[in-house]
């Protein structure tokens, strides 16, 4: 039987594409390589968040606080009695006296073509903002920090506040994971994925890199 697990913005995506490729990687503990590209957003983070708490200052908005990489958790209780303890790394937290702000710096080659309508329909930041209104007991707004790759230019997106479907889609993960369901599901990402070829299901894909 799986242990009770705390959920992540991004282990509960990873389950929703593919539950064997979960199970690899949160419960058997095998760590995926780093891409290039990722190894290249940690980066982009470290350079843009260095000193950044004694600036006082962040894409024009001043605040007197702030926390990067900031680990939090909160517990969701459903109507049915299930409870499920959720935890996140807020990339940046800026802080002024009535107000957060959450900010999620995404990275500019694997994230590189959001837009506006992209940002207000994503669940991440709504996500991060119940969090950080829970530790921090202030209202919040969200946005991305994002570059697009079509123009290389930064942008600044305001994020939605429902976080409705990733609290949804927790539920049904806990449940998948509660019941062992951990069968390999052909999606998008399988053309990246470690397993692809060794797993029934991502071995009948063809390679698009
Ligand atoms: S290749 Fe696709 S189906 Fe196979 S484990 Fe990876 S994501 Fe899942």
């Amino acid at each position: 039987m799986v242990a009770k697990v705390r959920l992540s913005y991004s282990s509960i995506s990873t389950y929703k594409q593919c539950p064997y490729r979960w199970k690899k990687k949160y419960i058997d503990g095998i760590k995926e390589p780093m891409s290039e590209a990722q190894a290249e957003g940690h980066r982009f983070e470290e350079e843009l968040l260095k000193g950044i708490d004694d600036k006082r200052m962040f894409n024009g908005i001043s605040f007197e606080s702030c926390h990067t990489q900031l680990p939090l958790t909160c517990t969701i209780n459903y109507d049915d009695g299930i409870t499920i303890d959720l935890i996140g790394i807020v990339d940046l937290v800026i802080v002024n006296k009535e107000l957060a702000t959450v900010i999620d710096i995404k990275r500019p080659k694997d994230y590189g073509t959001w837009n506006e309508k992209k940002a207000l329909a994503d669940a991440q930041v709504p996500f991060y903002c119940e969090l950080v209104k829970n530790f921090l007991k202030k209202e919040t707004r969200g946005f991305y920090y994002c570059c697009n790759k079509k123009d290389n230019r930064i942008r600044f997106l305001p994020a939605g506040k429902d976080c409705g479907t990733i609290i949804a889609d927790a539920y049904q993960c806990n449940l998948g994971i509660t019941q062992e369901i951990f069968h390999p599901k052909q999606n998008f990402m399988c053309t990246i994925c470690p397993y692809f070829g060794k797993c029934t299901e991502g071995a009948t894909n063809e390679r698009t890199d």
